[in-house]
């Protein structure tokens, strides 16, 4: 049986974020900019060119992909379906999910490292 690393699966699924290199402003695509009515759901590569950061006014070219931050609530349970996971107890379950939150939560970790 093969099994995909949750963070992988995270990072094709759900959008990613940018991050402003001149103040450290994250545009989050899942809810978008109010400050400039941009709706929630707006991917940063739909953003307008004239586009600039909220916080510092940099233009877009200054923002970096930094891969998916905020994925949405209960994908991690989601992930284990099609794992045989109806196979399993639910003590089974529950540290399989807590594994994969832990394993997400490293992930997180790691993508702050990077910057
Ligand atoms: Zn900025």
């Amino acid at each position: 049986m093969t099994e995909r690393a949750p963070e992988q699966t995270l990072a094709e699924q759900a959008p990613s974020s940018y991050e402003c290199r001149a103040c450290g402003y994250v545009y989050d695509p899942t809810k978008g900019d109010s400050n400039r009515n941009v709706p929630g759901g707006t991917l940063y590569k739909d953003l307008p060119d004239d586009w600039r950061c909220p916080v510092c006014s940099a233009p877009k070219i200054q923002f970096i992909n930094i891969g998916a931050v905020n994925a949405p609530s209960g994908f991690q349970e989601n992930l284990t379906y099609g794992l045989g996971v109806n196979r399993m107890t639910p003590a089974q379950k529950n540290l399989l999910i807590f594994s994969a939150l832990g394993l997400g939560f490293l992930f997180f970790l790691s993508l702050y490292g990077l910057n």
